[in-house]
């Protein structure tokens, strides 16, 4: 969200022209008009009045003379005279029954000139005002929160309702559990303060980027009904010191006048962490301070009065402690990423909005995505809908989203890409390689798909692999022969061509941080047996890890490692051997077809 300008100039200016309107209106305008009001006539006309007994009254003035009519209608108007010499004047207007003063009559009632000159210009600008800052805070994308003037410039998010439920949200269904119970607590804070029993102030979501973290927060407002307060960590940090803990004071004051309701704290590690860092630059300091107040509202507020504090977050490790003990997020909910059912209902839900053939196999697709979060699944959706239109389609086919579980997972086809016939060549065996290994051993994922058009992500070619079920325990033999078959399409270049191509880098890559955690992390290896040697450091992003041995097991861990791979490619090279024929064989009938499904390539091994 872009940054809100301050508007006290504005106000300033806003005042300073309501005060020269209304100034001008009083000196210039107005007597204008209430001059215009008096008519001035001639004496003659002012005694033919008074004989005709027009006249209801006559005020004598400063050298003139006002006098007033009522017409018919009972509406009086104002006539003006030059006054003369005329001594007899008092008697006739006695005779006439006028009545008569030296005070001019009051030319509008004295309530509405008040109302006319000083409190209808005001109003009118305040409307104006009102007006305006209301549009400009639309165009500046902000929520309904208008008057909040000079509050730290805090820029809370309110939303009166998301409009999300946990229908919306697939899978999840641990995580839509433990919150079903805050959605309770807010729909009847009663319930729980009248037995005593206090709610968790707040709950923790953890888990990878995209798992549909921001989507449960806003489906438990959803499902309460509550409004709804979301910040981001990152908007606390503000470039001038105390802004932050200001906003923080904001928040809280502005969530406890709204009762019952959520305040949503988005990737909460921005501010929230871990303090022992030592602080050096004001940055810290600042985040400290923040971090500091946000502690110091949660502990203030009364836990009983419907306020539920929701934060996400994909790095928990890196939290300070002092956010997680009881009475802070002291509830931890992980979303995590879906499993096979979880992926096909994500599918599901987002191909509602989309006009999708009725032989889609959610299934298949939810297959080959093992590992996909929910954030990717709904991406391949999109794409596969791109495509269909690309293609001419009024449907979704089941084509098209294979073709965009490629596009995510690879990239896009390099249409324009030139590759040599040889290096075709070399491509084909490489892939035909994977798959071959892959086929020739047991516990390892079918072949789904071989192709060898290039992407624009810099994949030559690959071979897909769909698992059957769903796998949650990995064995060291499935371990091991993972690292076969990333090793077979290498080995099928040196056995055909008798070099090697850098276009293995990814496999390598791959095959290395598998042998790693087998070693370090999964205790698979003899030698080391149970020791943890690696730690996890960022579960949820990427995984990265750091050792935690001395540095001589280090260099045991990298001999290791290097066995391993080299016994994995050994035994790779050993199944391509005896199985040359149909290496030439299917690798040259990649080469023709470009692309080959798991069937093709599955008939032709079997001789079929
Ligand atoms: P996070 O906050 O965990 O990074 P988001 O909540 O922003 O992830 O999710 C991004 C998008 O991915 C959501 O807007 C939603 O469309 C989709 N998504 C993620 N998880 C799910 C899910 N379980 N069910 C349906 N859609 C999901
Ligand atoms: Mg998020
Ligand atoms: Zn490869």
């Amino acid at each position: 969200m872009k940054e809100k300008k301050s508007p006290k100039k504005s106000w300033i200016y806003y005042y300073v022209m309501t005060f020269i309107v209304v100034v001008l209106l009083n000196t210039v305008v107005f007597p204008f008009i209430s001059q215009r009001e008096v008519k001035e006539v001639g004496y003659n006309n002012f005694l033919e009045d008074l004989e005709k007994g027009k006249i209801s009254e006559v005020a004598m003035g400063d050298k003139q003379i006002v006098y007033s009519i009522k017409d018919s209608k009972g509406n009086e108007k104002l006539y003006k005279t030059g006054e003369w010499p005329d001594d007899d004047l008092v008697n006739r207007l006695k005779d006439a029954g006028v009545k008569f003063s030296a005070e001019i009559p009051k030319q509008a009632s004295p309530m509405l000139n008040f109302f006319m000159t000083w409190i209808f210009p005001i109003l009118i600008f305040f409307i104006l005002g009102q007006l305006l800052s209301r549009t400009l805070i639309k165009k500046m994308g902000g929520g309904g929160n208008a008057m909040t003037f000079g509050k730290a410039n805090a820029k809370i998010y309110v939303e009166a309702q998301t409009g999300k439920t946990f229908q919306d949200v697939a899978g999840q269904d641990e995580a839509k559990e433990a919150l079903t119970e805050i959605v309770d607590f807010l729909h009847n804070p009663n319930k729980y303060s009248e037995i005593g029993a206090k709610l968790p102030k707040g709950a923790l979501l953890v888990g990878p980027p995209g798992t549909g973290k921001t989507l449960l927060a806003r489906a438990v407002a959803g499902e309460a009904q509550v409004p709804f307060f979301s910040i981001s960590g990152s908007e606390f940090v503000e470039m001038f010191v105390g802004m932050g803990a200001a906003k923080v004071r904001d928040l809280f004051k502005q969530a406890n006048e709204k009762a019952p309701c959520i305040v949503f704290i988005d990737e909460i590690d921005t501010i929230g962490k871990k303090r022992d860092n030592g602080g050096i630059g004001g940055g810290n300091d600042e985040r400290e301070q923040t971090l500091n107040q946000l502690l110091t509202e949660m502990d203030g507020f009364d836990g009983k009065k419907g306020v539920v504090i929701l934060a996400a977050t994909n790095r928990p490790d890196s939290l300070d402690k002092a956010l997680l003990r009881p009475g802070r997020f002291d509830r931890r909910i992980p979303v995590e990423l879906p499993d096979l059912k979880g992926r096909e209902e994500i599918l599901k839900v987002h191909a509602k909005g989309v006009k999708i053939s009725e032989n889609v196999d959610f299934n298949t697709i939810a297959r080959a995505t093992s590992g996909a979060s929910g954030a990717e699944l709904e991406n391949i959706i999109n794409e596969g809908a791109l495509r269909a239109v690309r293609m001419g389609r009024e449907i979704v086919l089941q084509e098209d989203l294979e073709e965009s579980v490629e596009v995510v997972i690879a990239g896009y086809q390099r249409k324009g890409a030139v590759i040599s016939q040889k290096e075709k060549e070399i491509i084909a065996y490489h892939e035909i390689g994977h798959a071959l290994v892959a086929a020739s051993q047991t516990d390892s994922a079918p072949v789904h798909k071989i192709t060898i058009i290039p992407r624009t992500s810099g994949a030559l070619g690959y071979t897909m692999q769909v698992e059957e079920g769903e796998h949650v325990l990995m064995s060291k033999d499935e371990a091991f022969n993972k690292i076969v078959t990333f090793t077979g399409g290498r080995a099928a270049e040196e056995l055909v061509f008798g070099s090697v191509t850098s276009g293995a880098s990814n496999d390598i890559e791959q095959a290395t941080k598998l042998a790693r955690a087998m070693i370090s992390r999964y205790g698979m290896s003899e030698h080391f047996d149970m020791v943890a040697l690696e730690t996890v450091t960022n579960q949820y992003l990427g995984g990265d890890t750091s050792l935690a041995c001395s540095n001589e097991t280090a260099t045991k861990i990298d001999e290791e490692v290097i066995a391993t791979v080299k016994s994995a490619h050994e035994k790779a090279i050993n199944i391509l051997k005896d199985n040359m024929a149909k290496l030439h064989e299917l690798s040259a009938y990649l080469l023709e077809k470009e692309t080959i499904t798991g069937e093709e390539f599955m008939n032709i091994l079997n001789n079929k």
